[in-house]
């Protein structure tokens, strides 16, 4: 396993790359994992540092599996591109705006929450509707083995939940639209929307394993190289280590890397 601290000079290269993208998940990223998705915060280090980079980078970006405003609202930064829902929805001029084909799932996804229903009775477990995206909570479950295999025999029973793409997180379970939509085609659109040359992606999860593919299909071209960071924890899916190029362990260190991008950045001449 490669520890990013161990090869910060193979990240001086990439970050000395003009122009140059930092694009960074949320939960469990740059924000503690908490109880609810709602008492997670952004640390308020990472606020910092990201603003500061933000200014000087051609592009800081947050991609989530949450709606787009909530992102926005969360980690407050101005200047930064936020996309939500797992690249479905991003903000632009003070307004979350779905991809066209997205708009056609929120009523897919509204009778799926209709039809999982019978899940809330059971306690620990919380659906959240997203608009495109559905999420099934079971981190406050007493037994989250049991939770879990209720949910998915419940999805599995749903015609129309089955129909979805189903991504088992971290105390969470994700139904997506079955569109080819991720946070890896956010990326790759954000990599050629910016035209940038260097890259690097922060993540935790499964839904990141998406974006830390698409950035070696990026490595392809002969302009462009980027760097994956996978965060560390005591629940992280052990399949994710084998994904990206470099770790860190736990959101206090990524506030350091931060720390150490916003110091090593380039300056403008
Ligand atoms: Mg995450």
């Amino acid at each position: 396993m490669a520890y990013t601290f161990n090869h910060l000079d193979l990240i001086q290269e990439v970050l000395r790359k003009s122009p140059f993208g930092l694009i960074t998940d949320v939960d469990g990223t740059i924000s503690q994992t908490a109880p609810t998705p709602q008492a997670a915060r952004v640390s308020p280090l990472c606020r910092r540092y990201l603003s500061i980079l933000s200014s000087h980078l051609a592009l800081v970006a947050a991609i989530s599996g949450r709606p787009t405003a909530q992102v926005r609202n969360m980690v407050g930064v101005d200047g930064m591109v936020y996309i939500g829902n797992h690249g479905l929805e991003r903000w632009a001029e003070n307004h979350a705006g779905l991809s066209n084909s997205a708009h056609d799932y929120s009523r897919a996804i509204k009778s799926v929450v209709e039809e999982l229903t019978p899940l809330r009775s059971i306690e620990g477990i919380s659906i959240e509707n997203k608009g495109v995206t559905v999420t099934i909570h079971y981190r406050l479950s007493p037994e989250p083995k049991v939770a879990e295999r209720e949910i998915l025999s419940a999805v599995a029973a749903s015609a129309q939940a089955r129909s979805l793409r189903i991504i088992k997180g971290k105390m969470a379970i994700d139904l997506l639209p079955s569109m080819e939509v991720h946070k890896g085609t956010a990326m790759l659109g954000l990599i050629q929307e910016y035209n940038l040359h260097g890259g690097i992606y922060l993540g935790d999860d499964l839904t990141d394993i998406d974006a830390f593919r698409a950035m070696h299909t990026a490595n392809r071209s002969p302009t462009f190289r980027g760097f994956t960071i996978g965060i560390l924890s005591s629940e992280m899916p052990e399949r994710l280590v084998a994904e990206v190029d470099f770790t860190l362990n736990g959101v206090s260190d990524v506030e350091r890397f931060l720390r150490w991008m916003s110091q090593n950045v380039p300056q403008p001449n």
